[in-house]
């Protein structure tokens, strides 16, 4: 059998309805961030039937896959569109994430002539020097924007944890908040959506201390796996095995745990290095590099542990696990949101969706 992923659709269900059911209590709404899984419908299905009150997906493609399936939940493009892509943006997205006014200007235009009005968040960087403008030019974008016929400015969001690792706090949030207020009370306008965030801001969520004003977050991690990596923690009230991965043992022996002859380089040109412990019971699966992101998984018991992995090849040493295993038997594996992203990606990997709990 070839390596698949098992998907427990009511464990993101109702991880996602805790999530709901958290931030409505804060005042906020939720966008389920569909990215993570390559916006495969039957989690879409679960992620709606847990009460989302919106999607968010940073690739345009799987926003056209959806509204073609018939999705009629408001939809958010998480990437600032390429300028080459506005028609299509305008046309499957309702809303949009943005930072330069020239694709802003462009969207605008394209929605006008279409006879639509294109939501637009302008997204403010306040600390992880992802995308957004600087706070210092926000009201001048802002006002910028305000003057566009075609778009409406929606709202402000700002992203955290992401590429700087910057945590969400009490001080960043209000600091967008105030903006968002200045910008209101400078161009007479209200703005509909302050976006706080995504996973890892749901810790403030969880000990009260979501500043007012902050009334969105946008949540794949926390909902798909319940972890989050910014904090390096898991999420407690959240189920983390909503995904399996699990691959078949397709050679199992006791060898010796350092190679014979003279070390070269390995597969992909690093120097492998392998510390004596004596013979050790060796199982070779039938799942290597090119179908997932080997860094990405990791067994559920924690008493194996992954030696290294080719193209085609994943080694496990399961020495110290008491589980009688077998060839033809498989190893299941939990993932992390890069294993989640690679392996939902992989034509190699079958997907199973699961109604039932185990
Ligand atoms: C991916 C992404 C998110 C979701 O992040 P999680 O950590 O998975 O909750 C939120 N906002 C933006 C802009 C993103 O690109």
């Amino acid at each position: 059998m070839s390596p698949y992923l098992d998907v427990y659709l009511a464990k993101i269900r109702l991880n996602t309805a805790r999530v709901v059911e958290r931030c409505r209590r804060m005042g906020l709404k939720v966008l389920g961030v569909t990215k993570g899984f390559g916006a495969m419908p039957e989690i879409v299905s679960a992620m709606a039937g847990g009460g989302i009150d919106g999607l968010a997906d940073a690739r345009v493609e799987n926003i056209i896959e959806l509204r073609n399936r018939g999705c009629k939940l408001p939809i958010t493009l998480l990437r600032i569109p390429r300028l080459s892509n506005v028609g299509n943006v305008v046309r499957y997205a309702d809303a949009s994430v943005n930072s330069e006014l020239e694709v802003i200007a462009a969207l605008a235009e394209e929605a006008l002539s279409a006879g639509k009005t294109h939501q637009v968040i302008l997204m403010v960087d306040v600390g992880d020097l992802r995308e957004g403008v600087l706070i210092e030019h926000a009201l001048g974008t802002a006002g910028r924007i305000s003057k566009l016929r075609g778009v409406n400015l929606a709202g402000i969001g700002t992203n955290v944890g992401c590429f700087g690792g910057v945590l969400p706090e009490v001080e960043n949030l209000s600091r967008l908040v105030s903006v968002g207020r200045s910008i209101e009370n400078r161009l007479g306008v209200s703005l509909e959506i302050i976006s706080g965030g995504g996973t890892s801001s749901l810790l403030l969520v969880e000990k009260g201390q979501i500043p007012p004003g902050i009334n969105q977050l946008r949540v794949g991690e926390g909902i798909l796996l319940g972890t989050d990596t910014t904090h390096n923690r898991t999420i407690p009230w959240l189920y983390q095995d909503a995904f399996r991965l699990r691959a078949e043992i397709i050679e199992l022996k006791e060898k010796p745990s350092v190679p014979a002859g003279t070390i070269g380089r390995d597969a992909f040109g690093n120097l492998p290095q392998f510390e004596d412990l004596g013979p050790r019971k060796r199982a070779i699966l039938a799942l290597g590099r090119q179908d997932v992101n080997i860094e990405g998984i990791k067994p559920v018991d924690r008493r194996m542990t992954v030696l290294g992995a080719s193209s085609d090849h994943l080694i496990v040493d399961i020495t110290d696990t008491d589980e009688d295993l077998g060839i033809g038997d498989n190893i299941a594996f939990s993932l992390s949101y890069s294993g989640l992203l690679s392996a939902s990606g992989s034509k190699y990997i079958t997907k199973v969706f699961r109604e039932d709990e185990r």
